[in-house]
Parts: C-alpha cells; structure tokens; sequence
C-alpha cells in the first residue's frame, strides 16, 4: 500500500481537513463515492489511487452512502446509456444515498429465463404505460426508484422486444407487498404495476435496447455481490470462522477438521480470483467470465462456511443460535470473537439465498462452459437468463 507521499492520499486528507465529518452528497460531489467512475461523478482514479481513498477513508472512519442497487448496478447503467439530464437527475442523489433504489426484473414466470418476462410498456403519447407483476424485489418498500425491464414490442424478436425503464416507486399503480423470508427479515417484495404512466424520459436507452442494458446491470451484480463476506460480500469469513475455532481450544473431531481445511483452501483461491475481477473493474475492463467463476464458487463456499458454522455450535447454534466455540451448556468456551453470537445460526438460515439471488448456481455453470469452457449449449432454453443474459 503506497504510503503518506501518494497524490490520491495527500489530497483526501487536505479534503478531510474541510470536511471531518463529511455528508454523502460532499462525498458524491468530491467523487469519494465512486473514485473509479468518470468524472463528474467518479475521479477516473486509477486502481491503486481508489485502494489509498479506500484506506484513507476507512483510516478516518468515514463511511460511503449505502445504496447496493443504486450505486453497484444501477449507476453504471445509466453512466454507460442514460442522457445527460437522466444522469444529473438521479446519479447525485443516488451516489449521495439520499435516493434508494431496487431492481424490478424478476417474475413469477421470469427468473434465470428473464427474456420471458410479461409486464408490458405500451407507448401512450409521449410516455408509457406499464402493467405487469414483478417479484424478488429487494428493498422496494424503502426505494424511490426502480430499474424496471418490460416488453414493449410484441412482434419483436425476445431479446428486441424489452425496454429498459427507471420507475419511481411512488407513481400512482405501483404496490408493493411484503415477502417475509425464512430468516424472518423482511427484504424482498412482490410489486404489482397497474397502468402506471412513466414519462418518456424515464426510458433508458432506446427502446428495444433493454436486453443489451440489462446485461451491463447484471455484470455489475455479480462483481458487487462479490466482497469479502461469504453472504455475498456481507456477514463473516471463512478466516473468521478459524479464528473462532482456535479461539474456542480447536476442533478435536477429524470430520469438522477436514471441512475447516477445505473450506480454507476455497477462500484462499477465491481470494484471488476477487484480486483478479477487482482489478479488472478498477482497471474500467466489463467484468469478465471470472466474475461468474468466483460467483459459482462463491456461493456453494459461503453455504458450505455457514454450515459448518451452524455444526461447530452443536445444538446451540441451532436452538438459541448461541454461536460457534460454546460448551455443551452454551457458555464461551474461549475468549469473546468478533462476531456476534447468533451470526452463525443466521446466516445458515440465509445462505440458500446464494445459490438463486443475481443468478443461480447452474446458471452460473452454463456461463462457464459456453463462455469460459468453450463448450456447445448443452440444454436447448429459448433465450436469455437472468445470469447470463445470453442473446
Ligand atoms: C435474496 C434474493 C434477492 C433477490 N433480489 C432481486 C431483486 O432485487 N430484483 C430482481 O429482479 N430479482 C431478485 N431476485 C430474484 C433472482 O434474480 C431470481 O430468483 C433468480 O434469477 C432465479 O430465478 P427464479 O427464482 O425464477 O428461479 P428459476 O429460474 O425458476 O429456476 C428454478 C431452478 O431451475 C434451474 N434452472 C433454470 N434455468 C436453467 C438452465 N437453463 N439450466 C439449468 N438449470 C436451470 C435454476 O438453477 C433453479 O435451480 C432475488 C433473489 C434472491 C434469492
């Protein structure tokens, strides 16, 4: 890590000296939100000058605006197609955190297979019309915009036939129910569009042109659901795990201490396989195949982590999840660790969601072996995924 003289650290801290507690629009209008985006947005910084910002702002304890959907998938869509208006209109306050949004693309009847989605855009004057059921949709109910795919021409081929559109989540016609999941939060949504009338500048693109941008936000997802956590990105590592492990006396039973090792080597490979999709982001290069490589591993990995998590806690984990390193009367066997003690039990819970959520694990594996591999589409499926937005 380049030291005190690098001009990417020099100039933040002259920044932080102004703004010690910096708000999210001063970080989005400085371009600390985004270094590696264009300016004026982003910094056009290369990718070691957005490792320094990363670390001087961590150094300061300054934290980014939270806006997955916005900032990771969104945001470089619009950056790529939208017009000058749309991206001043909504890349500030998004970028600021002031505006949330959410992806509206899945159906009931749309998920990997995402070409066969039903809701309609009907040109209307200037505008359109849009009806249809989406499902899935992560964080609606809090959201002010959502990136939403519709057909809006019926005699198009598939892939020709979807627009892509930004929906605010407050027009008259658009629902928003809860889907509660098995680990009790409520997260997703389903989201009802009756006529809901968006102007025509809330098109993205041209239209027809859905598909194609639907590719780029999907790209996006899979390299940000790619950070360090094994809940895509969230939630602990498997070096935590062996942490908790030694830090409870060890794993005495052979088994356990076999899957402690396999689920080393994996983090370790997926380790790198991270450095190498990071650096091609930061280097402006599309998230190539190894995003889906690390996704396909990944995600089994995290599963497999928080598996063992829940074995290693016995009983405890799963009645009171009273965590990993805990006697057979659920008292701390070892020192206190760095996750809280129902971290475990949780996250096994939520770690199914891995292998369906921004592409499933076999979609995932039909990008390796047609893109990756080489190899001849084996199952005859009539278009595009949601994974790999194949056209
Ligand atoms: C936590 C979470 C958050 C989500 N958030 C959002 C969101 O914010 N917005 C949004 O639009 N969607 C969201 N989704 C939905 C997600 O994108 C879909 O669930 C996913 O694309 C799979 O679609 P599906 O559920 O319809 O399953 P299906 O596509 O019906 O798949 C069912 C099974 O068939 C398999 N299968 C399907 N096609 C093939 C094939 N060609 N070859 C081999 N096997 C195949 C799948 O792997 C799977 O096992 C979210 C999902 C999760 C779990």
């Amino acid at each position: 890590m380049p030291g005190d003289d690098h001009p990417a650290r020099r100039a933040l801290r002259r920044w932080l000296a102004h703004h010690p507690r910096p708000t999210g629009r001063q970080l989005a209008e400085a371009g600390y939100v985004v270094p590696h985006w264009p300016p004026p947005w982003g910094l056009g910084a290369d990718p070691l000058s957005q490792l320094v910002i990363d670390d001087e702002l961590a150094r300061a304890g300054v934290r980014r605006p939270v806006n997955p959907i916005g900032i990771g998938w969104a945001g470089p869509t619009l950056v790529a197609a939208g017009t000058d208006e749309q991206k001043d209109r909504w890349l500030w306050p998004m970028l600021a955190g002031e505006e949330f949004w959410c992806q509206l693309f899945s159906e009931p009847g749309a998920g990997s297979d995402l070409a066969a989605l039903t809701t309609r855009a009907d040109a209307d004057g200037d505008g359109w019309v849009v009806t249809g059921h989406k499902v899935w949709t992560s964080f609606a109910h809090i959201a002010r915009f959502g990136i939403l795919l519709a057909r809006s021409d019926p005699d198009a081929p598939r892939h020709r036939a979807i627009s892509y559109f930004v929906c605010p989540m407050d027009a008259p016609g658009v629902s928003v129910h809860p889907l509660v999941d098995m680990t009790g939060e409520h997260a997703f949504n389903e989201v009802y569009l009756d006529e809901v009338r968006l102007p025509g500048d809330h098109l993205v693109g041209s239209p027809g042109q859905g598909w194609e941008l639907a590719k780029v936000t999907l790209g996006n997802e899979r390299v940000s659901l790619s950070g360090e956590g094994v809940l895509w990105g969230r939630g602990p590592t498997a070096d935590d795990l062996l942490a908790e492990v030694r830090a409870s006396g060890g794993a005495p039973d052979p088994v356990l201490r076999d899957r402690l090792v396999s689920v080393f080597c994996e983090s370790e490979i997926l380790k790198i396989l991270r450095r190498r999709t990071l650096s091609a982001v930061l280097a402006g290069r599309a998230p190539g195949p190894e995003a889906s490589v690390r996704k396909a591993i990944s995600d089994r990995h995290g599963q497999r982590v928080m598996d063992l998590g829940r074995d290693l806690a016995g009983p405890w984990g799963t009645l009171g999840g009273t965590g990993v390193g805990r006697d057979a009367e659920g008292r701390p066997a070892g020192p206190a660790t760095a996750w809280p003690a129902s971290t475990w039990a949780e996250g096994f819970l939520y770690s199914p969601a891995l292998t369906i959520g921004g592409g499933t694990a076999e979609v995932q594996r039909d990008i390796v072996a047609e893109r990756v591999l080489g190899l001849p589409r084996g199952v005859q499926r009539p278009g595009g995924t949601n994974g790999p937005a194949s056209a």
